[in-house]
């Protein structure tokens, strides 16, 4: 293995549940303690398995992650780095949400080994945080943004475009914010199929909504906004300035071996894809038995991980080598993917440079439908 690998942790307990979301979390902490031990004996379950592998990322990711008091997060840290091999200035980033952040937490996560904390800002006009149950306003991310930036660490942003009263105005203003506290930055599209509350609340008022292809225009100019201020486009929904990358994301665009810890966390390691199970008494009382419980554990065939090279290295910017995209198209044996292919060319959905083929930037709007056929 030559790159170093990754450890993504999943925290799923939350203060309340959000509109929109469509993670495995839980609004009970009652476990959080039992939790918690779970994951360092899952830790120490598959410490073996890596004992000749070099870390340089952890991602606490939930869930909320900010939860924890800044001495659970500690302790996390301490045991990982007790039980894999990391490189010096390993990047460990924590999801916070903006209202469990102040200065004594960042200052205490900071101590912890913390270098990167990704918030949840989502937006920056009270009305549409309230409408998707967001528990912070404006002024707390702003402030919460504000107590990190004196804490050394890197500093990323969520926002999402489509919220319930959302304009292409007040989307610009938020943007426009949130730019000047963060380095990288990440935007994604609300699926409101995913929530039925969402889903039917579009339906019956749409007005609320900007439509489609307000959408998509918010989305290009948005681009070249970022991009005239040094922001770089380097997957479909991130956008940081230079060298503030997010390093284990791209691991997972990239098939660079991550593992998994905790209820519903995903891995890849040694060509298999692996899974917890998503149901959390269920991963309590396996961990508690000594056994991972993994609902998913499978080598991925050449074919599969070929496809897998292209649905994920196409989501960058600098995309994949062009003459593998035409290998998997064969390999697949879909004599309709390799026209199609052709067709996204012609179209200038994707675009050749330098032996690469990669979206150009109004492909990414519609990557969604590309990528699904390498899937
Ligand atoms: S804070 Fe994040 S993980 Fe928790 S419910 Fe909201 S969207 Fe889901």
């Amino acid at each position: 293995m030559t790159e170093p690998a990754g450890i993504y942790v999943h925290l799923p307990y939350c203060a309340s549940r959000c509109g929109y979301c469509a993670f495995v979390v839980t609004t009970d902490d009652s476990t959080r303690g039992r939790y918690l031990t779970a994951i360092e004996t899952e830790a120490a379950l598959v410490a073996a398995e890596a004992s000749g592998a070099r870390f340089d990322s952890i991602y606490l990711g939930g869930g909320t992650p900010s939860l924890l008091a800044p001495d659970e997060v500690a302790r996390l840290i301490d045991s990982l780095r007790g039980r894999f091999a990391f490189d010096d200035g390993t990047e460990i980033t924590l999801e916070a949400n903006p209202e469990d952040v102040g200065a004594a937490a960042a200052r205490a996560w900071a101590r912890a080994g913390v270098s990167r904390v990704s918030v949840g800002v989502q937006s920056l006009e009270d009305a549409e945080l309230s409408a998707v149950g967001r528990r912070h306003d404006s002024a707390r991310a702003l402030a919460a943004l504000e107590a990190l930036s004196g804490e050394g660490v890197a500093i990323s942003g969520d926002l999402i475009l489509g919220l319930p009263l959302q304009t292409a105005e007040s989307f610009r203003g938020s943007l426009r914010a949130l730019c000047e506290a963060v380095d990288h930055l990440s935007v994604y599209l609300l699926e409101t199929e995913k929530s039925r509350v969402l889903e039917d609340d579009r339906r019956r008022r749409p007005e609320r909504y900007l439509s489609d292809d307000g959408q998509a225009d918010a989305w290009l100019e948005m681009g070249e906004w970022l991009a005239a201020r040094g922001f770089e486009h380097y997957e479909i929904s991130n956008w940081a300035r230079d060298g503030r990358r997010a390093r284990h994301n791209v691991k997972y665009w990239t098939r660079t071996p991550t593992l998994g810890l905790g209820v519903s966390a995903h891995e890849l390691w040694g060509d298999r894809r692996r899974a917890n199970v998503s149901r959390l008494e269920r991963y309590l009382a396996e961990i508690e038995q000594g056994r991972r419980p993994l609902a998913l554990d499978r080598e991925l065939s050449a074919v599969e991980a070929a496809r897998e090279e292209i649905f994920l290295g196409l989501r960058l910017a600098a995309g994949v080598p062009e003459v593998r995209v035409a290998e998997v198209a064969a390999l697949a044996g879909d004599d309709r993917l390799s026209e199609d292919y052709e067709g996204w060319l012609s179209e200038e959905i994707l675009e050749r440079a330098g032996g690469r083929v990669r979206f150009t930037e109004r492909g990414f709007l519609v990557s969604n439908e590309v990528l699904s056929r390498f899937v």
